[in-house]
This record gives C-alpha cells, sequence and structure tokens, in this order.
C-alpha cells in the first residue's frame, strides 16, 4: 500500500528511542522527510544512521517541557523544511512505578505531568501555525491503554494518559482543518517497559502480550498518513482485545 508519505515533512518526539525512533525508521522507509526532536542527544546517532541509507532525517535536541525550546523545535522545522504536514509526539515519561497514590511526591507528579501533558500541549500549540498550511495535515498522541484503564502503582502515568487523550479531542473540536488522533497500545517492547518491568533481557517467556515498536510505528504512521483521512478524533486501541472484556466471568447461558 502507497501510504502517500513521499515529500511530506514529519516531526517525531521521542526519536531518540523506542516506539518514537521505530517510527522515524518507518516513515524513512515511505520516503517521508523527518524531523527527530528529543531531549537525548542519541537522537542524532538515528538521524546520521538513516541520512547515510540516503533519507532525510534531522535531529534537533530539546526538552518539551520548555515553550522555548519547543519554540524554537518549531522554527527549526520552518527554516529546514519550509513546511510541516504531520507529527507523531512519542515522548513520554513513565514516572514512579509500584507506588501507590499516597506515596508518590508531588515533585514526581509534576514530572510526569509536565511531560506527557503539558510537552504534548506545547508541541502541538507550536507546531499548529505551520500544520494549517499542509494540505492534509494529522498529529498522532502516544496515549496508551493506561489511557482506559487503572494499573495498580502507576497513577500519575495513568492519569496523565487519559489526559493526553481528552488534549486529541479537545483538539479535533479546535482545529477542524487538522487530525488528532490517539494512539493507545498496551505494552511495547521498549527501553521504558523493560526498565520499568524490570525485563532488562526483553519479554522472551514472560508470558506478556507485548507488542514491538516496529509494528506500533506502523499504525502511528498510518494515522499520520492522508491514507487514514477522515479518521479524526478518534482513539486506536492495539491491546489484544483486552479492554473489550467485561469484568464478569463466562456466563453459564443454557
Ligand atoms: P522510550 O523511553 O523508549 O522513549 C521515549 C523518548 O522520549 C526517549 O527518547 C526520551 O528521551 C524522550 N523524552 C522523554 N522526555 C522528554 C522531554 N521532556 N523532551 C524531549 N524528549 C523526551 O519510551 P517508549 O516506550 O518508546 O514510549 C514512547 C511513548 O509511547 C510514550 O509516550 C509512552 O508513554 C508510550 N507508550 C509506551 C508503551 C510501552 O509499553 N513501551 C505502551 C503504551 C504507550
Amino acid at each position: 500500500m502507497d501510504m502517500q508519505l513521499r515529500d511530506r515533512v514529519v516531526l517525531v518526539t521521542g526519536g531518540a528511542s523506542g516506539i518514537g525512533r521505530a517510527c522515524t525508521e518507518v516513515l524513512a522507509e515511505e520516503s517521508a522527510t523527518v524531523l527527530i526532536v528529543d531531549r537525548n542527544p542519541e537522537g542524532s546517532t538515528v538521524a546520521s544512521q538513516l541520512r547515510k541509507a540516503g533519507h532525510w532525517v534531522e535531529f534537533v535536541q530539546a526538552d518539551l517541557t520548555d515553550e522555548s525550546d519547543v519554540r524554537m523545535v518549531a522554527h527549526t522545522a520552518r527554516d529546514l523544511f519550509g513546511r510541516l504536514d504531520s507529527v507523531i509526539a512519542c515522548a513520554g515519561i513513565s514516572g514512579p512505578v509500584g507506588q501507590p497514590a499516597a506515596e508518590v511526591s508531588v515533585e514526581d507528579w509534576d514530572r510526569v505531568m509536565a511531560v506527557n501533558v503539558r510537552g504534548n500541549f506545547l508541541v502541538a500549540k507550536h507546531s499548529i501555525p505551520l500544520l494549517s498550511r499542509s494540505e492534509a495535515p494529522s498529529v498522532v498522541f502516544l496515549g496508551s491503554d493506561s489511557a482506559l484503564v487503572g494499573f495498580e502503582g502507576m497513577t500519575p502515568y495513568c492519569t496523565s494518559k487519559g489526559a493526553v487523550l481528552m488534549l486529541t479531542k479537545s483538539l479535533t473540536v479546535d482545529y477542524p482543518q487538522i487530525r488528532f488522533n490517539c494512539l493507545c497500545p498496551g505494552i511495547v517492547d521498549t527501553p521504558m517497559s523493560r526498565a520499568d518491568l524490570g525485563q532488562d533481557e526483553g519479554f522472551a517467556g514472560a508470558g506478556l502480550p507485548v507488542m514491538q515498536p516496529g509494528q506500533v510505528a506502523r499504525h502511528a504512521v498510518f494515522l499520520a498518513s492522508p491514507v487514514s483521512a477522515p479518521i479524526n478524533g478518534t482513539t486506536l486501541v492495539a491491546d489484544f482485545g483486552y479492554t473489550a472484556r467485561s469484568a464478569l466471568p463466562t456466563l453459564g447461558f443454557s
């Protein structure tokens, strides 16, 4: 399938690692031009490896919780490419895990909200002027199944992802000329999930339903591409059907 991404410019936040890195690789395969944004300088290595393979991928280091950094990112996209067609917003942190809410410090709470909520808001705020000039603009936020169901010991993260889902819907209403969608995967094998779940060597044998970053990247790239028009303001849940199930046990209908 032609994803119609040739010559489109896509901003990928969190592109130095995990799902964001996989999105960058899939976009490059699809001949899109990519601007990686990450606070981790490793994004520069990702970009230069893809450039060596003949793709146009640039990197800008920024802390997305800082409005002046995010403004600078939008200016970089404008100055380098003169346009912006899509954003795939992957940057995020899990914050404290395995901690009941009453034990969470205000500092940890604010840190999670700053990256996962303020960061995504700022990326949208400063991308909208450029996106508005594109013929088929699309923004994809990485939510999580944690936006829909609670996980014990992860109240800040779950709350922040619920906010990302509502940010998606609110922006859809405010800016009808731009598409906004929220992708909500379950566990994806990345440095974040390995650290959170104590699976340093990966998930083989862990007995968990786990996706690979490349799989999730294809879902995100589909939503970012013109192929998915007119899918707008939606939540795409990739959780193997777990949230579809009733809490009731199997009933013995006869
Ligand atoms: P990851 O840790 O591998 O990558 C996240 C990237 O975001 C890192 O490169 C990090 O440097 C960057 N980042 C964090 N804070 C930043 C900031 N303030 N400014 C700039 N960059 C920043 O994580 P991942 O697993 O690839 O997660 C990507 C997204 O997907 C996150 O939003 C995460 O919540 C979500 N998600 C992950 C999973 C999973 O199981 N891995 C499941 C559902 C949703």
